[in-house]
């Protein structure tokens, strides 16, 4: 009775390890596979602008006499990929620091309120030279434990889309409260919107609604997935709703205080 009990048990373990270590394969399969389709991506990003580059420039190279006009809007292509290829280097770099464990987090207790005016202190010209109103109400002071760097990366990001995909005249609504537990910053604007489709993707590194056209806007798509992860270190989560053609808001809720 014993030896077969033993056995029994031994068994069951045995088939309850060996099922666990396929679980474990099969998540590192995923994670793998996404960091292989993440490494792929990036190289892609990081080829276009390149190969733009060698183009103008071989242009240039190959020609006699280049008028000097050409010349003048050639560089001008090429330093506008320049700052293209920097744009995207930046945000990876971001993303890099964000995806690092917990440790990293540089906490201390910081007042919001004026950490936001800082964020649109700067962002406030670049929104006036679309005719773009921001606003800025806060329902009481906030104090709370934050990775200032990272919290002001995620909300600069917010707002800088909030102005990027905005319309000409439009305005921006910033709002914070809290309650005992959480402060809720929420970023609404009356821009362009974001399709039914594509809710479930924007925050997806290297997402882009519309490509061709959010090419002129500029951007790597990476600033919601910088933002989303710096949230998500606070503990806390993000939200977005929006209506084609009427405006998006997003809404982020992050603990008053930091758990490890
Ligand atoms: P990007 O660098 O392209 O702005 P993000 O990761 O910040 O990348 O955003 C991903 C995509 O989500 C954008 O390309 C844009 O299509 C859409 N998007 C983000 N914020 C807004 C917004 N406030 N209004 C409309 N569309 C937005």
């Amino acid at each position: 009775y014993g030896d077969n009990y033993l056995k029994e048990n031994a068994y069951t373990e045995t088939r309850a390890l060996s099922e666990a270590f396929n679980r474990m394969l099969g998540r590192m399969k995923v994670l793998d596979d996404s960091r292989t389709e993440f490494v792929s991506n990036v190289s892609h990003e990081l080829k276009t602008p390149l190969t733009s580059m060698k183009v103008l420039a071989d242009s240039l190279l190959t020609q006699e006499n280049v008028p000097v006009e050409l010349y003048q809007e050639f560089m001008g292509d090429l330093s506008e990929e320049i700052e293209r290829e920097n744009k995207i280097i930046n945000d990876l770099l971001s993303l890099v620091k964000m995806d690092k464990t917990a440790n990293t987090m540089n906490i201390t207790s910081e007042n919001i309120n004026a950490l936001v005016e800082r964020i649109l202190k700067r962002l406030r010209p670049i929104a006036a030279a679309r005719n773009i109103e921001v606003i800025f109400e806060s329902f009481r002071p906030v104090t709370a434990e934050v990775d200032e760097v990272k919290l002001s990366l995620a909300i600069s990001n917010l707002v800088e889309n909030a102005i990027k995909y905005n319309k000409e005249n439009g305005w921006i609504h910033v709002s914070l409260n809290a309650d005992h537990k959480y402060f809720y910053l929420e970023v609404a604007d009356s821009g362009i919107g974001i399709p039914e489709e594509s809710m479930e993707h924007i925050f997806e590194r290297f997402y882009r609604v519309d490509k061709s056209h959010s090419r002129e806007i500029g951007g790597t798509g990476l600033g919601l997935a910088i933002a989303r992860s710096a949230v998500v270190m606070h503990r806390g989560a993000v939200k977005v709703y929006s209506q084609l053609g009427e405006g998006t808001t997003f809404t982020v809720r992050i603990p008053l205080t930091y758990v490890m």
